[in-house]
Order: structure tokens, then C-alpha cells, then sequence
């Protein structure tokens, strides 16, 4: 088994595949990814985006413009709690932005607050300037309900999909979720289909330190499309590394 070939193509596919859509609505991600206007609107998602799926989780910003009929931050900062605990739990339950309202109203209204005290108003000075990839890490940690799994994602998505200069990528990591975890074992990369989440990420550390997170996403397509949990679902015969891949070598032949 060639691991600096499963490596280098995992980094090559991570470095020219990019995001899906993050919410399935296009006005919704065109906020999103309007990072000179509302680069708010990306750092507020980020800390939605906890217990419910991403997509539910990236689209609240969204619903608050939808509510406001803007989303600068002068209007975000009138604001109370309450307010934003009323525009997250619509009258009927069902229509509510998260599961956990009443904590996430209160994470939502204490990021307006970071970004206005500690950014004046601009959350793109949080990556804007050439910082180096731990600082913006340890600058998305500092908000209330983002912890290690969304920070390093966070800069990633910065870094691979909108091409935010970072002076390096070593403490980008891979999000190491079900997905993750399952293609690394599949490879080979990691011993045990029981691997922890820490081991994928010093795994993934060992073989790209320079940027371990690269290989994030090629990794979670894989995941996703083609390596299914149950062996018998597999389709390696449409994964891209199937001519590397020691599980997909000892399968029988079709
Ligand atoms: S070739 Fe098959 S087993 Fe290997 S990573 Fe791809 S889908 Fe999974």
C-alpha cells in the first residue's frame, strides 16, 4: 500500500473540490458568502451551527434578514436577547430556528456584541490581514458555543472556498465526523475502523502537516457519495481512489 499516493490524491482532490451548497436556498448562501458586505452573516452561522444539521444551521442568518429586512449591523446591535429569542422561536414550535433556542439566542446576541466591541461592527478583521491559521482558529474559539470541530472548520471553508490568504494552514484540521472516519479506516490510513476522532486528526496531521484540513473534504465526498457503512453498499467502482484503495483491492471483481 502506497500511503504518500493516498495521501497526495486525497490533497489534490481537497484542494480543487469545494463546498456544496451550505443551505440548499441560493439567496441564503449568496449572503453567506457575501463576505465584503456581511462577513457577519459567516461568523454568526458558524455559531449556529451546533446540534441541528448544517444546512438548518446556516440558513438562520438568512431568516433573520428575512425578519429585519436587513442584516447590518447596526440594526443586528438594537437587538435584545428576547428579540432574537422571538425571531428563533415563531409562534408555532415547529418553525423554530434551532433545538436549543433559548442557548443559542443567547450565543447569537453575545456574538453581535464580540463583533461590534472587539471587531467594530467588521468580523472580516477576524481573517483579513494575512494572520496566521492558529490565530483565526483561536479568534473563532473566543465566540461563545464555537468550540475546536467549528473553528477549524470555519477557517478552512475561509481558506479553501473563498480563498481568504492565511500566512499558513498548520492548525487547519480535518473535521473528523462519521464520514471522516469511516473513509480513513476504509484506507487504511488509520488501524482500526474504531479510530477516535483525535486519532484521525493526528493522522491526518502526520501525513499533511502543512495543511492537514486539505483533505477534509475530498474525504467527506467520498464518505457521502460512494463509501457507504455497509461494505455491501460500497461503490468503489466510482470513487477516485480505487485503484489505491487496499479495502476496494480485496474485493471480488464485479
Ligand atoms: S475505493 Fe471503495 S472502499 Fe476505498 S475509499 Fe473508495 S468507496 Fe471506500
Amino acid at each position: 500500500m502506497n500511503i504518500i499516493a493516498i495521501r497526495d490524491r486525497l490533497v489534490e482532490r481537497g484542494k480543487i473540490e469545494l463546498s456544496d451548497s451550505f443551505t440548499g436556498n441560493p439567496e441564503a448562501d449568496a449572503l453567506l458568502k457575501d463576505l465584503d458586505k456581511h462577513p457577519h452573516a459567516f461568523v454568526l452561522a458558524c455559531v449556529m451551527d451546533r446540534q441541528i444539521s448544517a444546512e438548518k444551521a446556516w440558513i438562520i442568518p438568512y431568516r433573520f434578514l428575512q425578519e429585519l429586512g436587513e442584516f447590518s449591523m447596526d440594526r443586528l446591535k438594537k437587538l435584545s436577547e428576547l428579540d432574537v429569542r422571538n425571531i428563533m422561536s415563531p409562534p408555532k414550535p415547529a418553525q423554530s430556528l434551532h433545538r436549543l433556542v433559548k442557548q443559542m439566542s443567547t450565543n447569537f446576541h453575545l456574538a453581535i456584541q464580540r463583533i461590534g466591541n472587539q471587531y467594530a461592527d467588521d468580523a472580516s478583521l477576524i481573517w483579513k490581514g494575512n494572520p496566521s491559521s492558529a490565530e483565526v482558529v483561536y479568534r473563532f474559539l473566543e465566540f461563545d458555543g464555537i468550540g475546536p470541530k467549528i473553528a477549524t472548520m470555519a477557517a478552512n471553508i475561509l481558506a479553501r472556498d473563498f480563498n481568504i490568504p492565511f500566512a499558513d494552514h498548520y492548525s487547519i484540521d480535518i473535521s473528523a465526523d462519521v464520514h471522516i472516519r469511516r473513509v480513513f479506516a476504509r484506507l487504511k490510513l488509520t488501524t482500526s475502523t474504531e479510530a477516535s476522532v483525535e486519532q484521525v486528526i493526528y493522522k491526518a496531521r502526520t501525513l499533511y502537516p502543512e495543511y492537514p484540513g486539505i483533505m477534509d473534504l475530498s474525504c467527506w465526498k467520498i464518505g457521502r457519495n460512494w463509501c457507504k457503512p455497509d461494505e455491501a453498499d460500497l461503490m468503489c467502482g466510482e470513487c477516485f481512489m480505487e485503484n489505491l484503495c487496499p479495502t476496494a483491492a480485496l474485493r471480488p471483481a464485479p
